[in-house]
């Protein structure tokens, strides 16, 4: 079996309404997938991590730079492939884009693995150590509103969250720090004392602001205190660690095993997010799930864009082992955005329909167990959203 050609779709649509977190407004919804064809007729999919025009950039670098580079090579070998193009753009980007667009072709890959023997790609890893994995729902993004605004939106829409039948639910903040504190009281409020809610910063703190966040969140008993400080300040996440009761959690921006070594040696987080679709792929992700848990750090992945990445992630989630162990085992979570998002939701012949699995089946979402991916993207659909250059 040879690969006969990769091919990238942007795709995008206006956002009923813009949404922020602590870097940006945004008011489109973007997705990137790739696709890979072989000469047996077997197509496989992934996605690459990357918004609006990152993702074109990506899309340049996956069908300009990686493409020639792998076409007649046998899809199966996915780690033969992955080192030869990895080693090739070692001068030109470690980290970043180009590892975001192997990410696509890898992941896609699996899926072509998973399809010729047909099975799961869960069975491919080894099995599965859960049959449904609980949800978590996140969204409290940010407008251009005022703080009391907010103030009453998060408590609204953190209860909302809760009702519909998520296990925890995760904010952002990005106001300043005194204002943030407003924002988490408000979380806690709309969802009540007995149920987990995070924090997500995307790095927008200095660490004594992080310090002053990280206290009040002590107080308020989050779960999680994501991204508090810059993914490039080992320091600040090493003495917030040490510092804070609240767990910290961190890690979607960082690629490939040397740069998670770093991270992980350097015991600033409680909790390892990977994104799967900007790392490396699922070849990458496999070695960083196990430096992880040579660390005995527990990985939740971090999950964003459509719903080819969320079922790469579901196979993921099925296949991570416990971590240490026992009668009633720490269980990690899936990520889902509960914002506008067309790409995840209508993407697929077969919707995944997490909303609903949530509500149903007290907040679990059950892992797909048809070969590869076990899901198929309609091709109408993607024409219809594609944006070119
Ligand atoms: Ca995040």
């Amino acid at each position: 079996m040879k690969i006969t050609a990769i091919k990238s779709h942007v795709l995008q649509y206006d956002m009923p309404e813009e949404l922020g977190y602590s870097q940006q407004y945004y008011a489109k919804r973007s997705a990137h997938l790739v696709e890979v064809q072989t000469s047996e007729g077997i197509t496989g999919w992934g996605e690459c991590f990357g918004p609006g025009n990152v993702a074109l950039a990506n899309k340049c670098i996956v069908e300009k730079v990686i493409q020639p580079l792998v076409l007649d090579d046998d899809p199966l070998d996915r780690d033969v492939i992955w080192h030869k193009v990895y080693n090739l753009l070692r001068d030109h980007g470690q980290k970043g884009m180009p590892m975001q667009a192997l990410s696509g072709v890898d992941i896609a890959l699996w899926d072509i693995a998973g399809k010729l023997a047909g099975l799961p790609i869960h069975k491919l890893i080894g099995g599965a150590h859960r049959s449904s994995v609980q949800a978590y729902g996140y969204g409290m993004m940010l407008k251009r509103e005022s703080v009391d605004e907010h103030v009453a939106r998060f408590t609204d829409e953190a209860a909302r969250i809760r009702e519909q039948g998520f296990v925890a639910t995760k904010m952002k903040t990005g106001l300043g720090a005194r204002d943030d504190v407003r924002l988490c009281e408000a979380v806690r409020q709309g969802v009540g004392e007995d149920f987990r809610f995070m924090v997500d910063a995307n790095h927008c703190y200095t660490t004594s602001d992080a310090f002053y966040v990280g206290r009040a969140l002590e107080e308020l008993d989050a779960y999680w205190f994501e991204e508090p400080v810059a993914p490039e300040d080992h320091d600040g996440y090493r003495e917030l660690r040490a510092g804070l009761k609240v767990n910290i959690s961190g890690g979607e921006a960082e690629f490939g095993r040397w740069g998670w070594r770093a991270i992980l040696e350097n015991r600033g987080l409680d909790i390892a997010q990977p994104e799967v679709c900007a790392l490396g792929g699922i070849s990458e992700y496999l070695k960083i799930m196990a430096l992880c848990h040579a660390h005995f750090t527990p990985v939740i992945n971090h999950v964003w864009g459509s719903a080819i990445a969320v079922a790469t992630n579901l196979q993921l989630l099925a296949a991570m082992p416990p971590m240490p162990g026992g009668l009633h085992p720490w269980e990690p979570m899936l990520e889902f955005d509960t914002t506008d998002n067309r790409f995840r939701d209508e993407l697929l012949v077969e919707s995944l329909d997490i909303q609903e699995q949530v509500r149903r089946q007290d907040g679990h979402v059950s892992i797909p167990d048809g070969p590869g991916l076990g899901v198929e993207p309609d091709a109408d659909f993607i024409r219809h959203y594609e944006i070119d250059l």
